[in-house]
């Protein structure tokens, strides 16, 4: 990956005007072009203009087109190296698909899961863009609400958690319900900040700690005592069994925190669905996707299933969603038509085993332990 990538960075020094020894940029030769133009109005309003000036300003001109024109050769024959480069390192074709998102409705979700995306990920430009482009609706609400969270972002990351725990406390029931420490450890982070600002007798931190960070005491004991017992290490916290508190984590981690909890208040997902099908997509299933397609052409047994994998691909932990059955005595996954079953001597097996596994009456004898039951008497599992 790594030469299309130079390639890439090449094009954008070469755009940009920022190589060495190279022309300028098209928009500086065109900035530095209107200007003389503007200096010979100017020149002509107040004076008449010698021939010798105008002679100057038609070679001026002339010099600037032909600027351009060897910038305008110098970016094309960087974008054919690029394609070269390109080409090189994927040598596989893209694997070919039926046509993907082709009904309305499929293609109004797609661009609505696209909008929301640069909404939620704060690139507000883009997203304006895109639904001004794609014509999607998109609720005016919702843009408002990532606008919020934009703003309590960018507080956050400028160390003022005000914005974010006056969020915290008009949503205080929600977070209760779940749990979260958010509200505790935004104050835990302006503690720390005023801990590791301030001298000895250490005074500010103190009053935070008593003020503030008392009432959490009986939600966050363990925290809590830690908290305060890295008074007795200062100024060397990072050198004491404290050294996690005194970690810019302890601040940083606060902005996905407090994103999580706001896409959960509206009923959205803890990660950005377009970053997860990019990351597992990218990240290499796409390519062990396709190359088993290949190896399953070739021995010629094709690929069938549509709501199943040919293969297995290993995700990242982050991206395990939810826990997977796979039954012992056929290895496949369970599916919804063909779930686990809990017999009664509590051992599991998919449906299908079951059946293949009852004798005409009905009944069935398990293949881990030698209890014998009813078919009809296992229970489906859910996970
Ligand atoms: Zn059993």
């Amino acid at each position: 990956m790594d030469v299309p990538l130079k390639e890439l960075a090449k094009l954008r020094a070469i755009t940009e005007g920022t190589l060495k020894g190279r022309n300028p940029s098209i928009e500086g030769s065109l900035d530095s072009l209107l200007q003389t133009l503007y200096q010979v109005k100017n020149e002509l309003e107040t004076d008449s203009m010698s021939k010798d000036r105008l002679v100057l300003l038609a070679q001026t001109v002339e010099a600037k087109k032909k600027e351009i024109d060897e910038k305008q050769k110098e970016i094309y024959n960087a974008i054919v190296r690029l394609g070269k480069a390109l080409d090189k390192a994927f040598t596989q074709p893209l694997p070919s698909y039926d046509p993907l998102f082709m009904s309305d409705d499929a293609k109004a979700s797609l661009d609505s899961t696209v909008a929301v995306h640069f909404l939620r990920t704060g690139q507000f430009s883009a997203a304006e863009m895109f639904i001004q482009e794609s014509g999607v609706t998109i609720d005016a609400e919702i843009r408002n609400k990532f606008e919020e969270l934009h703003r309590i972002l960018t507080a956050l990351r400028m160390q003022d958690i005000d914005p974010a725990l006056e969020w915290c406390s008009k949503n205080r029931q929600f977070l209760q319900s779940k749990s979260s420490p958010l509200e505790f450890y935004l104050h835990r982070s302006q503690f720390i900040r005023l801990l590791l600002a301030c001298e000895a007798p250490y005074q500010p931190a103190l009053s935070y700690a008593n003020t503030v960070l008392r009432n959490y005491y009986t939600e966050h004991t363990t925290e809590f005592r830690r908290l305060l017992a890295c008074f007795t290490y200062l100024p060397k916290l990072e050198h004491s069994p404290y050294a996690d508190l005194a970690s810019s984590t302890v601040h940083t981690d606060l902005e996905s925190l407090f994103a999580t909890e706001y896409c959960a208040s509206l009923g959205m997902s803890r990660q950005a669905p377009l970053k997860v099908v990019g990351d597992i997509g990218a990240g290499g299933a796409l390519a062990r996707i396709e190359k088993a397609r290949t190896v399953m052409k070739e021995k010629k047994s094709e690929w069938s299933q549509s709501d199943e994998l040919p293969i297995e691909i290993t995700l990242a932990p982050e991206n395990r969603y939810h826990s997977i059955f796979a039954c012992p005595v056929s290895k496949e996954q369970s599916t919804e038509q063909n779930p686990p079953m809990m017999m009664v001597c509590g051992h599991v097996i998919t449906k299908d085993s079951l059946h293949k596994l009852s004798k005409v009456n009905g009944r069935v004898k398990c293949p881990y332990c030698p209890t014998e039951s009813v078919q009809t008497s296992a229970l489906r599992i859910y996970f």
